[in-house]
This record gives structure tokens, C-alpha cells and sequence, in this order.
């Protein structure tokens, strides 16, 4: 049986896939500290030696911020998408920007507040890939899609039960009503690009997972979907 457990660290939440003996991590929560991830794992009855494989879904602080305790506690190699990887190597910040009014309003108060995640921790990511990544070799029957929109480097884990686990690409912010698509992105214009991802991820999964909020529905992001659609006149 394929299981995803979720967990929150800080703003953001973490996953295990787990099957059988084969454990995959999945983002890192917002919080570095190895003591944060050994609770976690201990809660869930996961032995962190025998974690498989770390994935990153995209290359933003808030989803990498624990990779390096992590790599050092279970010994995994680190997986993330090409254009991420020069964010977890140099530890760099990337250039955002409001997508919609609820990401400029949180724009706007980061501006005023500081960022969340104050630094930006280096770590050494061990696979790289383009395209479609299968995690079968992993013991994990499911795959990585791309899917741009929030950022360039954006992936969604898609596994065959209807579950994915999106990074940004859909979220619930803290203190939202509802879930939204990304109300971030770092390309202009990117509105069609987010949509066909979205549609993507909704083809292939009924459950979706979060870096932010969440689990939601198909139904929920759908209406989210045909919202912002709406709103930019693309109904
Ligand atoms: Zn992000």
C-alpha cells in the first residue's frame, strides 16, 4: 500500500511516501534543525537511516530549508529539477512577484516584515533531472512531472492511487479561506503556463498536496481553477 503522510514544520509542510520498506522524503518543512525532522519521523514510525531518496519540488527556501540535517540524518541522496538546483547549491533567493492580489498583499508585507526564512542554507543536490522523473528504482510506484507557473523549476509528484503532491503550484496560505493557485511566480505572463499545469496535476489526481494548507479535492481546485480564469477573462 502506497501511503503519503503529511507533516508542518513552520509555514510549510513536509511529505513521506511510503511503501512497503521504501521510504521517499518529500520538501523539508520551514524550519532547519535536525531535532524538527527526527520528531517527525519518530511520530510516523519512519526510521530516517531508511529513507531512499530526497525530492525537492521546487527550488524556494521554504521547501529546502532542512535538506542539508536531513541528508546528513538519513544518508539519501538529494533529488531536484535542473533549473532548482542552482537555488539549493548557491543558496539563492529567487526573484518573485504577486501574481494576483493575495500575492501582492503578502508581497507587500514580506517588504515590511522581512522574509519568513531570514537566510537561505547551501545544500548540494545529488541527482538532477529534465523532464519526467519514474520513482520506481526508488520502490516508490509513482513519477515527477514539470509543471511551471509558480516557477520555472516547479514539479508535482504524481502517484497512481490520485494523489500528487504539488509544491506551490496550488496553496492555502496561512490565513487564506480557500485554496488558490499560485499567487506567486517568478516569470511574467505566466498566467496559461500555471493554468495547463493545473490541468495537468487535475487529470492525473483527485487529492492534491500542498506545500501550504491542504490536502484539497479536485472539486476545490477546480473551482479555483475557473476562478482565476474568470478573473482573467479566459473562462
Ligand atoms: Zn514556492
Amino acid at each position: 500500500m502506497l501511503e503519503v503522510i503529511q507533516y508542518t514544520i513552520g509555514m510549510s509542510n513536509g511529505f513521506f511516501l511510503r511503501s512497503g520498506e521504501a521510504v521517499i522524503a518529500v520538501d523539508s518543512g520551514g524550519e532547519m534543525g535536525e531535532a524538527p525532522f527526527l520528531d517527525v519521523c519518530e511520530k510516523h514510525g519512519i526510521d530516517p537511516r531508511g529513507i531512499r531518496l530526497l525530492v525537492v519540488t521546487h527550488g524556494h527556501v521554504d521547501h529546502f530549508v532542512n535538506m542539508g540535517p536531513m541528508k546528513a540524518v538519513t544518508g539519501a541522496p538529494l533529488l531536484c529539477h535542473r533549473l532548482a538546483a542552482p537555488f539549493l547549491r548557491e543558496g539563492l533567493r529567487p526573484v518573485v512577484f504577486g501574481r494576483n492580489e493575495l500575492g501582492k498583499a503578502i508581497m507587500e508585507r514580506q517588504a515590511i516584515e522581512g522574509d519568513p526564512i531570514p537566510f537561505v542554507p547551501r545544500v548540494e543536490p545529488d541527482i538532477e533531472f529534465m523532464g519526467t522523473y519514474d520513482l520506481a528504482p526508488w520502490g516508490i510506484d509513482g513519477k515527477i512531472i514539470e509543471t511551471p507557473g509558480h516557477s520555472k523549476c516547479s514539479t508535482a509528484v504524481i502517484l497512481p492511487t490520485g494523489e500528487a503532491i504539488v509544491g506551490d503550484t496550488i496553496a492555502q496560505p496561512h490565513g487564506a479561506s480557500k485554496v488558490t493557485l499560485a499567487f506567486l511566480t517568478d516569470t511574467e505572463g505566466s498566467d496559461d503556463v500555471l493554468f495547463d499545469s493545473v490541468e495537468r496535476i487535475l487529470s492525473a489526481a483527485h487529492t492534491i498536496y500542498s506545500g501550504h494548507g491542504g490536502p484539497f479535492t479536485r472539486e476545490e481546485v477546480m473551482e479555483a481553477l475557473m476562478e482565476e480564469k474568470a478573473r482573467l477573462g479566459k473562462a
